[in-house]
């Protein structure tokens, strides 16, 4: 991985696909408490501008959760880590339906649970999500609870995330995004560039080198990017540059 060197970007062959929590944002206490930066929406919409519409967000969020925290930007977005998806602004959002084994784990998880937990639980409709960014110490328990909610259930699995454990269906990722992106214009014949923090986004970085293109990493950690950028600060420098290129 290059550690040093700024990723490359450049709007009239590149598409660009940005994971939003940890990558775009900073992580709040909780998922509804995020404050976007000072410009960025702007930022956003002058990127999207720039890049001819082919700027994408892949989010683990639903669309109408982040069309929320992003309104009046309406952006083409990946929901739920591909399991919705919206290829424009202006289109409708379409859904993978959810497997019936959800309401299954569903259930375990809110038996797991007791009045007033320390782990607190969103529930996405589909995928749940196990929540301990204030209670670290809760980390193991809540990964345990993860296991037990899919055992058994084949269409399920339990991913850990930062301060999440996330129990969402298989076969539904940020690489299918991508890819289900990647064959539309404007996306068609760009160079896919793919832009995350967690464990989810490592889907997106292989399947963005498959289609010829690479991975940035926000933050620390294992990474098959090629890219690494520290923080969302970063992001953020990195990509108001390439807003105000010259065209
Ligand atoms: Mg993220």
């Amino acid at each position: 991985m290059t550690q040093d060197a700024q990723p490359p970007l450049d709007p009239a062959r590149h598409a660009l696909f940005l994971d939003f929590d940890g990558t775009f944002v900073d992580f709040a206490p909780e998922p509804d408490a995020i404050a976007l930066r000072p410009g960025a929406r702007e930022r956003l919409d002058a990127l999207a501008r720039r890049f001819g519409g082919a700027l994408a967000l892949v989010t683990g969020r639903r669309i109408a959760n982040l069309d929320g925290h992003l309104a009046p930007l309406r952006l083409p977005t990946a929901g739920l880590h591909g399991q919705e998806s919206r290829f424009t602004g202006d289109d409708a959002v379409s859904f993978r339906p959810t497997s019936p084994q959800m309401d299954e784990a569903r259930g375990r998880v809110g038996d797991a649970l007791g009045p007033g937990d320390p782990i607190a639980l969103e529930d996405k409709g589909g995928a749940l999500v196990l929540h301990f960014r204030k209670a670290p110490e809760e980390a193991e328990r809540a990964r345990a609870i993860g296991r037990a909610a899919v055992a058994g259930l084949d269409d399920l699995h339990a991913q850990s995330g930062h301060a999440i454990v996330e129990i969402r269906q298989r076969g539904i990722g940020k690489a299918d995004a991508v890819r289900l992106f990647a064959e539309r214009p404007p996306f068609a014949g760009r160079v896919p560039v793919f832009v995350g923090d967690d464990t989810t986004d490592e889907d997106g970085f292989r399947a963005a080198a498959e289609l010829g293109g690479f991975g940035v990493k926000v933050g620390q950690g294992e990474s098959a990017a090629r890219y690494r950028l520290a923080d969302v600060s970063a992001v953020h420098d990195w990509l108001e540059r390439t807003a105000r290129q010259e065209p």
